[in-house]
């Protein structure tokens, strides 16, 4: 099974992926895990990929390309795989295509998670992290024992910058800028399954596994 996985901030993809890793006994490749390892080993492809970020520059194109490039060279990719985070972009797809051409891959499908933007920016603003112990809680769905104070230790709760309500609808509104050029790329070669998102882990897990014939 050879999947590509796509869905907005929130929508809970990162949990999807792992639960379909396991189940599907493929590996997730993550773009994220991918760019963390390389800074974390300091290889020449983290160095240059750093070189960019500590600027505050995208990383281009060509760096994320051979990242990935390379980590098809492992062979835990032979049962397949599952892409989280790439491709991001028209071009990254295209050279995506290109590269399972020179190694004889057929991409199976392209899961696209979706959710209501109201819903995912109520997730995503309601969450509160603990400063101290780094535990996460949600104002609705996982609220502390006392309003506003970590269960654990009583530090008052903060929300991270990246939860703000502005930044999640910038987040938003660049996902799906970003993202439409390809679900349309994927869409013209009958490759895209779209899965409602707003229902529980286990059900989207379900109704994934279901789409793809599991
Ligand atoms: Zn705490």
């Amino acid at each position: 099974m050879q999947l590509i996985l796509m869905g907005p901030p929130g929508v809970g993809k990162g949990s999807q992926a792992s639960v379909l890793s396991k189940k599907l006994n493929i590996p997730h490749i993550s773009t994220g895990d991918m760019f963390r390892k390389h800074f974390k080993e300091n290889t020449s492809l983290g160095k240059l990929a750093k070189s960019y970020t500590d600027k505050g520059l995208l990383v281009p194109d060509e760096v994320t390309n051979q990242m990935v490039e390379d980590r098809f060279l492992d062979s835990d990719i032979k049962n397949g795989f599952l892409l989280d985070g790439f491709p991001r972009n028209l071009a990254q797809a295209k050279f995506l295509d290109e590269l399972f051409e020179r190694k004889g891959i057929k991409l199976t499908a392209a899961v696209d998670i979706t959710a209501d933007d109201k819903v995912l920016v109520k997730r995503i603003t309601g969450r509160r992290v603990c400063p101290t112990c780094g535990a996460v809680y949600h104002i609705d769905n996982n609220p502390p024992k006392v309003a506003g104070l970590c269960d654990n230790d009583s530090t008052p709760l903060i929300q991270r910058a990246d939860d703000k309500e502005e930044t999640v609808l910038n987040r938003l509104k660049v996902y799906k800028d970003e993202t439409f050029p390809i679900i349309e790329y994927y869409q013209n070669q009958n490759l895209v399954y779209k899965v409602d998102g707003m229902k529980s882990i286990d059900e989207v897990t379900q109704t994934i596994l279901k789409a793809l014939g599991e």
